[in-house]
């Protein structure tokens, strides 16, 4: 019975094989070794090259120099919202900078950025048990009337849930978002968490709601605030915003509590802001480079954004970024053998309030300098470590991620996948199909002082920085290295 069943069985398996051969060809089809003529190979880094990194490396790990740039910028600069006196002067702090470091072709192409006056911000509870509580202004809300705006609160999780509220539930009222940020490695609790303070004013206006305040879009138990920006929609009235700390964001909700056990009516607030717009102003993006030799027409771009917001000197956001892209282009150019392409660094003007730079650098380019863009990396998420080593490249390139993440890993970076976005300055360039490289800088704690009061550099720790330089020299090196020509990336209009 046993070997009877497994006869057939056998044949059975047999006959589906033999017609599963036996199928013809769909047509139009043909052999897989007919279709496609094999891929070129892999590229591969020469010996040298590979060899001179580990110096790169260790050099990176001995210079202060990322640190001593930011302490410099902190220092002499200080806050730099866009359109402000500090802006100009971190302009200048760059041209200075970029001089001393003796680099070359340093320029600053204009770029106009708008101007918001932050004024003052004041929240108090009313009612149920008045006291007043920590704010900030979200950046470009508008002002309110000089008393101030007094309101009953409503309180959601986030905009879906806002959405979902009886028709009339927030008419006349301020609308309080209570989300919390979760804490992650990657950051990527900020992109979720941060849709409240984008669209939130806009969508509670189109609900006839009179203002907006939000539980701070970071992760810090202390009592300060996190600012950053609202996006207002044409079609809403522009209603005033505010960010309150997260522990008093913790107290609001607990006010909001009694109304559920009847001990209390309402909770009312009053929001008083001061804010206003003042006529767009010019600022620039500041671009210097270090030339390559036999592919020195082709470009490895090190980004960071020079802006900050103005509560702080923006030591993590964005002044480590500058520091790691300066110093990481300095010490890739004293390698031997010397970066065969050109390292450019740029500093972006304006990323916070609107990617102003971002957004001009390639029209400013031209079409045919954007093609002569190798690689390109960001830093713009604090002073590291770096923990994984990602990339957007064309397949056949990929042992250059391979390459830089073996000479890293011991300082603890992971290799990462082929999908990275690169960051928020590298979009129009990355739309248009410039490959990037992107050390994944680690984010866990840079969300307890972004865009605070607390953005300083007490905050930064030089070992961090000397990683994060490292893991980048090592990166821009051996994409300055690795024969060309570099093709593009598919175009992708809808890339973030
Ligand atoms: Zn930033």
């Amino acid at each position: 019975m046993r070997m009877a069943l497994r006869a057939v069985w056998a044949a059975l398996v047999a006959s589906v094989a033999l017609s599963a051969m036996a199928q013809p060809a769909a047509p139009g089809s043909t052999t897989p070794a007919e279709a496609v003529p094999p891929p070129p190979p892999p590229i591969t880094l020469p010996r040298e090259v590979l060899q001179s990194a580990i110096g790169l490396r260790e050099e990176a790990l001995r210079s202060n120099l990322a640190y001593q740039l930011l302490e410099s910028l902190t220092t002499e600069v200080g806050p730099r919202l866009a359109g402000t006196p500090g802006d100009l002067a971190a302009v200048a702090w760059s041209r200075r900078k970029f001089t001393e470091l003796e680099f070359s072709n340093i320029r600053t192409p204009e770029v106009i950025v708008p101007q918001w006056v932050r004024g003052e911000a004041s929240f108090d509870v009313l009612a149920p048990f008045p006291q007043r509580m920590v704010t900030l202004a979200l950046g470009g809300s508008v002002g309110t009337p000089d008393e101030g705006l007094i309101a009953p609160i409503v309180m959601v999780r986030d905009v879906p849930a806002l959405q979902a509220l009886p028709e009339g539930a927030v008419r006349g009222k301020i609308v309080f978002f209570n989300g919390r940020m979760q804490r992650t490695r990657d950051g990527s609790g900020y992109g979720k968490a941060v849709r409240s303070r984008t669209e939130g004013p806009s969508v509670a206006a189109s609900l006839g709601a009179v203002g907006v305040v939000i539980r701070s879009i970071g992760t810090s138990n202390n009592r300060i605030a996190h600012t950053g920006t609202l996006s207002y929609n044409i079609s809403a009235p522009r209603i005033p915003a505010v960010a309150i700390s997260n522990p008093d964001a913790d107290n609001l909700e607990r006010q909001v509590a009694q109304l559920k056990n009847g001990a209390a009516r309402e909770v009312s607030v009053r929001l008083r802001v001061t804010a206003r717009d003042l006529p767009q102003v010019r600022s620039a993006n500041v671009i210097a480079e270090i030339p390559g030799t036999d592919l020195a027409q082709e470009i490895v771009l090190v980004g960071a954004h020079l802006d900050s917001w103005d509560p702080s000197v923006g030591a993590q956001d964005d002044g480590a970024g500058v520091a790691i892209a300066m110093a990481t282009a300095k010490l890739v150019a004293n390698m031997n053998p010397k970066p065969r392409r050109t390292i450019r660094v740029v500093l972006f003007a304006n990323e916070e309030f609107g990617l102003s730079g971002a957004n001009s650098y390639p029209a400013d380019e031209g079409d045919a300098s954007v093609d002569r863009h190798a690689f390109a990396l960001e830093a713009d998420l604090g002073d590291g470590p770096v923990w994984k080593l990602s990339a957007r490249v064309p397949e056949r390139y990929w042992p250059v991620v391979d390459n830089a993440q073996k000479l890293v890993k011991s300082l603890g970076v992971e290799l990462g996948d082929n999908e990275a976005s690169g960051g928020a300055d590298l979009g129009p360039l990355r739309r248009r199909g410039v490959p990037v490289l992107a050390p994944q800088l680690d984010a866990t704690t840079y969300f307890d002082v972004h865009h605070t009061v607390n953005d300083t550099l007490a905050q930064v720790d030089t070992s961090h920085l000397q990683q994060s330089v490292a893991v980048f020299a090592i990166a821009t090196y051996l994409a300055a290295m690795v024969d060309g020509p570099i093709p593009r990336l598919p175009i992708d209009p809808a890339a973030r």
